[in-house]
């Protein structure tokens, strides 16, 4: 059977993301999946256990720091180099901000064709891909080359798959032009002792109803409570109540936890697209026409200020 790459997303302090286990798991149907991990030195090795239970069973190493010192360039390089030297029948990307940009920049170096935002993926390389905030599907393959694919986050749920898991490193020969931005300093992001958004089982997200920034308090302790993600909606963030990168929605993060909880959240169609797929959505909203309504397994038309305290005493008392 012939490869399939799966780029691999990962990070020093989160691990293995969620979204890597879920490509391998997508790859295995058309293919042999194998990871290949774009990082710095060492990086391979580090995730090498957790890739291989999920089905790669081979690790490409693609370290050092002409890879981790600039910017998404010269990972394409590899990565287009990779595919002309094993000849994949796919390769897939996540459909983050890197991965699509590692995505876009194969796509040209290899003259081929591009899908992005796949959720499923045929064994013939037929996607489908959710187009207007997800209120339809389309499916849709590439016409020339292999297919090159980005999976959304939170599309399947990763099945483990023992396989070898064999590291070989790569000669990474990367040109001057790749190295037109570098990389200068790296924060992390101060990891708090809730679970990251998009990999959360529980996720308590809060809207304008919450109505501001202090009041999200009440969202924080509720989201603590369940041992829950904390989310916002984007007028939340525009309003200033909560920061950026919180935000669930088309331009924000796609979430599909086991539990949802909207709480003053309208649920307009570009907030559904974000966490639509959830599999249990809980609604507080005091309006009873709220869209988000259609959507709620459970719903309670009430003030959120009063109904989130005293569920809050129910759960304790739990
Ligand atoms: P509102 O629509 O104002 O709803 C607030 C809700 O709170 C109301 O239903 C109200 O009844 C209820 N409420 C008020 N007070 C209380 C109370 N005390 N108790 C209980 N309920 C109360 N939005 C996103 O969320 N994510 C995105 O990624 C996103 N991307 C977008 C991309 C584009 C191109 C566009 C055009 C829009 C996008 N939006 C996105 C914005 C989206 O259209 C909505 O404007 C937004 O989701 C509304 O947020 P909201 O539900 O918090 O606010």
């Amino acid at each position: 059977m012939a490869e399939v790459l799966v780029v691999v997303e990962a990070s020093a302090s989160a691990g293995v993301k969620k979204v890597t286990l879920e490509m391998l798991t997508i790859a295995r149907a058309l293919g042999t999946p194998s990871a290949v991990v774009l990082g710095g030195a060492g990086a391979a090795a580090a995730f090498a256990e957790k890739l291989a239970e999920y089905g790669a069973e081979k690790i490409y190493a693609g370290e050092g720091d002409e890879v981790d010192g600039y910017l998404v360039a010269p990972k394409a390089t590899v990565v287009a180099e990779l595919v002309k030297s094993v000849q994949p029948a796919a390769v897939l990307l996540a459909s983050t901000q890197e991965g699509k940009e590692i995505a876009g920049r194969l796509a040209v170096k290899l003259d081929n064709g591009l899908l992005t935002d796949a959720v499923a993926l045929d064994a013939d390389g037929t996607a489908t891909q959710g187009i207007f905030a997800g209120s339809a599907v389309v499916k849709s393959k590439v016409t020339k080359g292999l297919p090159i694919v980005t999976i959304r986050p939170n599309s399947t749920t990763p099945v483990a798959a023992p396989a070898a898991g064999t590291v070989e490193q790569l000669t990474v020969a990367v040109s001057d032009t790749d190295k037109l931005t570098k990389v200068v300093e790296r924060v992390a992001e101060k990891k708090g002792s809730r679970p990251e958004l998009t990999e959360a089982s529980i996720v308590v997200s809060g809207g304008r109803g919450v109505a501001s920034a202090d009041n999200f308090k009440l969202v924080e302790e509720f989201a603590d409570l369940l041992g829950g993600a904390v989310g916002a909606s984007r007028a939340a963030v525009d309003s200033g109540f909560y920061p950026h990168q919180f935000q669930v929605g088309q331009t924000g993060k796609t979430v599909s936890p086991q539990l949802y909880v909207a709480l003053g959240i309208s649920g307009a169609i570009q907030h559904r697209a974000g966490m639509q797929t959830s599999k249990t959505i809980v609604a507080v909203n005091k309006d009873p026409e709220a869209p988000i309504f259609e959507l709620a397994d459970y719903g309670v038309v009430g003030d959120l200020f009063k109904v989130v305290p005293q569920a809050a005493d129910e759960v304790r008392k739990r």
